[in-house]
């Protein structure tokens, strides 16, 4: 197969010769935040490092973290690291977690992020010619703005539908032979569902590829897009803080996502020690922004658990990869002292054959954690009597309780019941952070 690259030069360097730019570009970026930021000069003094004790990436474990947190307290500008007249954007955090965060960007920090969704683009075959939908939230959500302005530089005809209307989403795709999607994998599959009610094969959409991101999704989650609307699916991971998507993205290996490394340093640390981890392990990761002149943060976690790898790819790229994020920290749910994370109850909901359209409620009932699965049947499904729902219930039941180790409740419920969603999809609803 060709290979096609939006930066071949960068997007191949040599490991070596990466690490080396890493190191010069770190050297630099500490020196700009500690001159300009105040709030992260006071941590770097308060740990006793200064500037010149960074001399290349094997320092950076020396630099305090910052965490959301630190973004909450510096709200809006406490961590502008340029006049606030030489910013041309403001964007947000989708605030999932709790208040949101701003980003500021300069125009360089703009083309720079666009140019990690360019080569997001090019990597799942994108060129000129191709017809980009984009149905990825537009405005203070990054997904919508950073996959257009992604598919503006590779030359693509952009289409920037935004979210929701989804009728006249599918409607574009077959007047205008849209042949890449970009949206969250959510939306894909309510798109996917649209589709075959309205009669439309999947064979009979111009569609070749999609990039979906934003959100947890599963293998699973997946085969089920790629096969409802006849297309491969490629991941993309960004977040706000370190510009949006493309910060890393899949090619044709689809077996991680290579990281933008020439413009962000990734670190894998333990999330309750803080020790940075070798190579391969599983542990929080953290970001540090090599270039961005506005908004440039230091190693920022994440939140994000995942493992990093540096296996050579056939793709060419020697960015280093990190694989789906396996949830968030704080997306972890403990149940009676268990470990629960949400992928693992979608990965058999769609192994048993369910629909991706459920919702997982947990309480707290006499000091006891409860854990309730709604899920959607089919159209077909619906069709069975009560007692034979109630043993599919069962059924369900049993397969959670082998993955997970704890038995939830299982409810299946009637068609169309669980909103679909247009962004990022709610799956959990905690009722203990209520009581
Ligand atoms: P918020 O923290 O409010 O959701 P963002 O809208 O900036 O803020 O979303 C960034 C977060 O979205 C990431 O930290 C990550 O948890 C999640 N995310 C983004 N892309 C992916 C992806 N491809 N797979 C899993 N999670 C993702
Ligand atoms: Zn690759």
């Amino acid at each position: 197969m060709e290979k096609r690259y939006y930066q071949p030069e960068i997007e191949t360097m040599p490991v070596a010769e990466l690490q080396k730019l890493q190191s010069e570009k770190l050297v630099k970026q500490v020196r700009h935040v500690y001159d300009n930021v105040p709030y992260y000069r006071q941590k770097m003094d308060e740990k006793g490092v200064k500037p010149e004790d960074i001399k290349g990436i094997e320092d950076l474990h020396k630099l305090p973290t910052i965490t959301k947190g630190d973004l909450r307290e510096t709200y809006p500008y406490g961590m502008l690291a340029v006049p606030l007249e030489d910013c041309v954007r403001i964007q947000s955090t989708s605030g999932t977690t709790g208040k949101r965060v701003i980003a500021y960007y300069t125009q360089k920090d703009v083309e720079l992020w666009e140019d990690c969704c360019a080569r997001a683009l090019v990597a799942v075959g994108a060129t000129k010619k191709d017809v980009c939908q984009v149905a990825y939230g537009y405005g203070l959500f990054t997904g919508g703005p950073g996959l257009n302005g992604g598919s503006h530089k590779v030359g693509c005809l952009t289409l920037p539908m935004s979210s929701g209307n989804t009728e006249r989403q599918i409607q574009f795709i077959q007047d205008l032979q849209a042949t890449i999607l970009c949206c969250t994998p959510s939306y894909a599959a309510y798109i996917g569902e649209t589709m075959k009610e309205m009669g439309i094969k999947p064979e009979d959409n111009t569609l070749k590829a999609g990039i979906f991101g934003a959100e947890p999704w599963t293998e699973e989650m997946r085969r089920d897009i790629e096969k409802s609307l006849g297309i491969k699916a490629y991941d993309i991971y960004g977040l706000t803080e370190t510009s949006g998507p493309g910060v890393s993205f899949e090619c044709e290996a689809q077996t991680g996502m290579h990281i933008c490394e020439d413009h962000f340093l990734a670190e894998i640390i333990d999330p309750d020690t803080e020790e940075v981890l070798p190579l391969g392990s599983v542990g929080e990761l953290v970001f540090t922004s090599l270039d961005k002149e506005a908004f440039p943060l230091l190693r920022y976690r994440t939140r994000d658990i995942c493992r990093l790898t540096r296996e050579p790819c056939p793709c060419g790229r020697t960015h280093v990869k990190m694989c789906k994020p396996m949830g968030r920290s704080d997306d972890m749910l403990i149940i009676r002292g268990v470990n629960v994370f949400p992928s693992q109850i979608e990965t058999v909901l769609i192994n048993e054959g369910y629909s991706p359209n459920y919702q997982i409620i947990v309480d707290r009932v006499s000091n006891n954690d409860t854990i309730d699965v709604n899920v959607e049947l089919s159209p077909e499904q619906f069709h069975d009597t009560i007692k034979e729902i109630a043993k599919l219930e069962k059924n369900l039941e049993a397969a959670l309780r082998t993955m997970l180790g704890i038995g939830p409740k299982v409810h299946l419920v009637a068609p169309k019941t669980i909103a679909r969603s247009e962004g990022k999809a709610k799956r959990v609803i905690d009722n203990r952070k209520l009581h």
